[in-house]
Parts: C-alpha cells; structure tokens; sequence
C-alpha cells in the first residue's frame, strides 16, 4: 500500500474526470435536443426511443368515479384506488398499499412476477372502504404504471423492449404487459381492467396536469430516470401527419438510453462493464439513484486498495457491488459534525467496521460530492435538452411564459444536495430571465393518481 498522496491523487483524477463545467452541459443540453428530433424523425433515429404513450388528452378535472392504479417501476409495486369527484370535488379519497418486490421475482419468469403483483391488487380490491363507490354493473378499470421501455400499440397494450434497473424477468420482452396482467388476473379470477398503460413519466405528467395547467414535462429521478413531456403531433415526422383530436400528445423520452457526451471516469467504465446491460443506459447509470451509491463505493475501494484511506485495515465488505447506497451517501452530506460522525458511522458500516479518521471521512464526503454534483448537474441539462426542444418548435412560448416541470422519484425527493445542483445548472444554462419562467417541482400526487386520472379518461364507459 502507498501513501496518502495516492488517495489524493485518485481524488483529484475523479473530480477532474466527472467535471460538468457549463459548456459541457450546454454540449449535453444541444445533444439531448438533437437526440429527441432524431428519434423522432425516424423510429430507432437515436439513443432515445421517443416513445408515443397514446396519451392525446391530459386530465380537465372533470374526471369523475373510482379508479385504480398499479404500478410497477422499481424496488417497490404500488396499488392505489381513488374516488374523483370532478372540478368541484376533486379527490374525494384515496387509499394505497406498497409491496416490496422480492429479490428473486426480479429474475424470475414473468409468470411468477406477474401472479405476484395479480395477487396484491386482488387482496387490495378485496377490501373497498365506504368512500368508494362503483356504479352497478360496471368492471373496476385500472390505470396500469409500468416503467420499463415499452413499445405502445395503443392506450392499453404495449410491448415490453427490454427489462431495466436490475430486473431481468424471463419471457416478458416481446410480449404485451397487459396480456401478461391480464392472463394473471383471470388465473386469480379477479374481474378488473386495464384501461390505460402508462409509464412513471407519463403517469406523473398527468397527475400534475390535473391540478397545474403549466405542466408540460414530467422527470422521475428514483432508481432509475426517465422523462416525458408535450409534444405537437405536427412535430412528429414519424406520424406522417396523422394527428390527434388534441394536436398534441405526449412523447416518453427514456432518456436513460442517452449517452451523447457525458463525461464518464474510470469507475463508470468499470460498473457499466460489470452491469446486466453493458453500454446501456448511459445517462440513467450517472443520473440515477440505482448507481451513484455504486460509484462511490468503487472509488473508495480503489482509494483503500492504492492508498490508506482506511489506514492498515482492508474494508472488505467495499468489495461486494452496490453495497453502498445512495441513501447512505445522502445521509453523508447531510452531516454538519465537526468530527463527521455520522459519515464516520456510515463508513463504519459499509466496511464491516473498520474506522475512519476525519481526513479519510472528508475524502469521502468528497467522493460523494463529486459523483451527486455531477448526476444533478447532468440531470438539469437534461431538463434544459426537452425544454429547449419545445421552445424551437413553438417559437418561444416555453421560455416566454410559466412552464413547469413535475419531478418525482425518491432521489430527487429525498436529496436536497442532488436537487440543488441540478437546479443551479438549469439556471446557469437558461440565465436568471428565463429561469424565473421555469419552475420545477416536486408533484403533489406521484405517479399514483395519475395513472387512475388517465384510467379516467380513457375509460369505456364515457
Ligand atoms: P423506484 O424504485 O420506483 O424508482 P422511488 O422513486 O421511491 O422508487 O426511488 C427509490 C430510489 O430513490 C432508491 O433506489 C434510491 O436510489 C433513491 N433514494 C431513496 N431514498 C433516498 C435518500 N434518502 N437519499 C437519496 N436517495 C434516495
């Protein structure tokens, strides 16, 4: 083992390395805005897919009735009823359970995955409190959240492409997601349907729609990222002029496939390599909640094997992949101790108890700042490559009036650090003007209600 100057050196390397000054992001912002026409003149144009979601019409809140939802986007799946009462009512009650996803149902066979998540929306049917009320005769409708990268045939059917953030399912891809759900949901012989098949994206644009008329781009930062926005069907080359009754509809974006030049270090390198899908989901693999903890803990593997940064000790335990999370880097910056001891605690933790000392511990608020600087920076250029899109194509009218964009995801909710870099990068690229048009915000309801708003709209009964 060398010295102390090894670990600084790698320090150095990293921060250099994963650098987002301004012109880098402007590069990221104009590659992101060329990506979104590319992909949008031709299918397969570009790293990103341009997903048409089928989705022409937003919520009015007129919307009126009960409505389900169910989601499936992550470590979690999520069931959730609503009782709407129109413009005067709104949302008259809502209930919602969350089940975690075993580990081995995410690299299972779709038929496990999918009775799994058939039989937690049938025990939660099951017991309907007194403020939901279904009319006679009428079949529970459900507004279906999947965020995986589905190809839509229509509002509810869709071609799963290909699995993402860890899931690795078998006999799913290829396949319509709602036949899979629907196949499920007759072996439990439970009578519901699926009205409308939304990503996360579009589900939280349409719940924020509902109550913001603004809202014209919806970003998730969880464990993954993707992003969705309003398009003009008359900006859609692919179309070839068919139109919607709206003139608009809105494009998913799955962003997470964009890689047009980021700045990537070594440690990504090294994690892509070793990932499910090498080469793949660029942007998600620096943006996102899923890797920035796996990141981190690469670099500070390396600094404990090429230099001292935990002294004689080797802290094993940094040897087993994503080990560290990105909640526990969070919790790191959120320490203001003068001797660090809660990233010292963490530290302690995440090496199978092997102390640190305050200089180690800075170096490894360092490392975390470096990696969360960066996803944010890059996240808010992002956001800088839709808008930009939509203000060429409408000759000023995103920059020129309020325009809001619904964020959601537990990345972006819970890490104030990653929030505020981002922000700060949408305003270095857009300057103080225009910015103070652009409020991005964190959306009131989730994705939840959102998916049951676009049940709504697209139910059979209306
Ligand atoms: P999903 O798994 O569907 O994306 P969420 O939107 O709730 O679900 O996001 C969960 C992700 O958010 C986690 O995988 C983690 O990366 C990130 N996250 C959760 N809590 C925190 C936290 N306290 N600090 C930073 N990141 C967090």
């Amino acid at each position: 083992r060398s010295s102390a100057s090894s670990v600084g050196t790698i320090l150095t390397n990293l921060q250099h390395e994963s650098a987002t000054p301004l012109p880098v992001l402007r590069h990221v912002a104009d590659a992101m805005t060329e990506d979104m026409r590319a992909g949008l003149a031709v299918e397969g144009g570009s790293d990103l897919k341009m997903i048409l979601s089928y989705v022409d019409a937003l919520p009015s809140g007129n919307e009126k009735g009960l409505f389900y939802a169910l989601d499936l986007g992550g470590t979690n799946f999520r069931v959730l009823r609503v009782q709407l009462g129109g413009k005067e009512e709104r949302v008259i009650a809502t209930e919602s359970e969350q089940v975690s996803i075993p580990k081995e149902l995410m690299s299972g066979t779709s038929e496990q995955l999918f009775d799994f998540i058939a039989n937690g929306l049938a025990t939660f049917a099951e017991v309907e409190g007194g403020n939901f009320r279904l009319p006679h005769g009428r079949q529970r409708e459900i507004g279906f959240t999947f965020s995986f990268p589905v190809m839509q045939t229509s509002i509810d059917s869709g071609i799963l492409m290909k699995w993402t953030k860890g899931f690795s399912v078998s006999g799913t891809a290829g396949r319509d997601v709602v036949a899979c759900l629907n196949e499920a949901m007759e072996r439990q012989a439970l009578d519901m349907r699926v009205s409308a098949l939304v990503n996360d994206t579009v589900g939280a644009l349409a719940g924020a729609r509902y109550w913001d008329d603004d809202v014209m781009v919806a970003v998730i930062l969880g464990t993954g990222t993707n992003a969705c926005y309003v398009e003009r069907t008359d900006a859609i080359p692919r179309l070839h002029g068919t139109m919607s009754a709206s003139g608009m509809t809105i494009i998913n974006t799955e962003w997470g496939a964009f890689s047009n030049g980021i700045p990537l270090t070594v440690f990504d390198k090294d994690m892509d390599a070793a990932s499910i899908n090498p080469g793949e989901q660029i942007f998600e693999k620096t943006i996102s909640g899923m890797y920035l903890g796996e990141i981190a803990r690469r670099v500070l593997l390396k600094m404990a094997e090429e230099g001292d940064l935990f002294g004689r000790r080797f802290p094993e335990k940094l040897t087993t992949p994503f080990s560290l999370r990105t909640p526990d880097l969070c919790a790191m910056q959120q320490d203001d101790s003068d001797d660090l001891q809660a990233v010292g605690s963490i530290l302690y933790n995440a090496t199978q108890k092997v102390e640190s000392n305050l200089s180690s511990r800075k170096v490894a608020l360092e490392v975390c700042d470096a990696i969360v600087k960066r996803g944010g920076r890059l996240a808010g250029a992002g956001i800088v490559g839709i808008l930009q899109k939509m203000d060429q194509d409408s000759k000023g009218s995103i920059y020129g009036k309020r325009t809001v964009v619904a964020m959601d995801g537990g990345l972006y909710e819970h890490y104030p650090q990653y929030r505020g870099y981002m922000q700060r990068a949408v305003e270095e690229l857009l300057g103080s003007e225009i910015s103070r048009n652009i409020v991005i915000e964190h959306s009131k309801d989730g994705s939840g209600i959102g998916a049951a708003l676009l049940a709504a709209t697209n139910s059979k009964y209306e």
